[in-house]
């Protein structure tokens, strides 16, 4: 497990760490995701904006927020609602999880900086994903031909984040019954509170099958696998189209590994040539890279001049 603290005049800030214990300084959330969420029920100094410490609520984490200290600012990074990264003027920059080609959010602003702490999940060259509003459109055309064929469809992302911006384009362009699940509809509620524009739905769980046979409807279900023992009960009684939305479709094998019947390279993280222009826009003379396999970027931006290592398990400080 990485685990990285940033310390700058008197304050010491642990950024994104999963782990229980303690730490004796500040806690820097980027986001709700799990992979960036403390296991602990509480945390106390959290910086983080005001949608996270929601967001972590509904995930059982209480979260005492206080004001970044001298010196450090949180800018947004359009990977979902509330996320943010860390910066510290002109030195550093953390990117938590981060998308430039954002669809529902404001592009973020990538300070120029000395030293680059960046996520790299689509760190291999192999991951270039189209615009996401032409990934929806033609996903949009696609379904609309499904429905009138009366052929109910599954759309599939991420609970937390994917689950709502599919919600937010297609809501308004589809007109059907429309369904989802509870692990998805608390969710909802926070996003529709900071205004964005998702239905109200029936939970699948207690819709009676006879509703069901009124077809054609939508079903916004959490991505699972194809052996997902409801999945099979929609497509065996109903169906029902499985389409999953995920940056990990662009990997060819993707789409028949996991069973689905479309799937759309709709990601909210960079691919690996925003994850470059990001550190072009940095213009650091330093860039540490964490998760995924970095192995293309990292050779990448050697080729380029950079002086770049990826952070491995361990605990990493970054001193100013
Ligand atoms: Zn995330």
């Amino acid at each position: 497990m990485v685990e990285v603290v940033v310390r700058y005049k008197k304050s010491s800030v642990r950024l994104d760490s999963t782990r229980v214990n303690a730490f004796n300084g500040y806690e820097f959330i980027s986001h709700a995701h799990t992979d960036h969420l403390t296991k602990a029920r509480e945390r106390k100094r959290v910086i983080c904006t005001e949608e996270t410490s929601l967001l972590a609520a509904v995930r059982g984490v209480e979260i005492k927020a206080v004001p970044p200290p001298e010196g450090f600012d949180v800018l947004s990074t359009g990977h979902m609602l509330g996320s943010a990264g860390l910066s510290i003027d002109g030195l550093f920059f953390y990117t938590g999880d981060i998308k430039l080609e954002t669809y529902f959010f404001e592009t973020p602003a990538i300070p120029r900086v000395e030293c680059l702490l960046m996520e790299s999940t689509y760190g291999s060259p192999e991951f270039l994903f189209p615009k996401p509003f032409e990934v929806l459109s033609q996903a949009l055309d696609d379904i609309k031909y499904f429905l009138r064929r009366e052929m109910p469809c599954v759309l599939m992302g991420y609970s937390l984040g994917k689950a709502q911006h599919l919600q937010i384009y297609f809501d308004e362009r589809i007109e059907c019954d429309k369904y989802t699940t509870q692990e998805i509809d608390v969710y909802n509620d926070i996003y529709r509170l900071f205004g964005y524009g998702i239905t109200k739905k029936r939970l699948i769980t207690g819709t009676p099958a006879h509703a069901l046979n009124k077809r054609p409807w939508i079903l916004y279900y959490p991505l699972r696998g194809s052996d997902d023992i409801f999945l099979k009960y929609l497509k065996k009684r109903y169906g029902a189209v499985l389409i999953a939305f995920t940056g990990w479709a662009t990997k060819s094998e993707f789409a028949f590994g996991a069973g689905f019947d479309l799937t759309y390279p709709l990601s909210d993280h960079a691919d690996f040539e925003e994850l470059c222009e990001i550190v072009k826009r940095a213009d650091p003379e330093k860039v540490l890279v964490l998760k995924g396999n970095a192995r293309g970027l990292i050779n990448e931006l050697k080729r380029q001049g950079y002086s770049v290592r990826k952070v491995i398990d361990g605990n990493t400080v970054i001193d100013f």
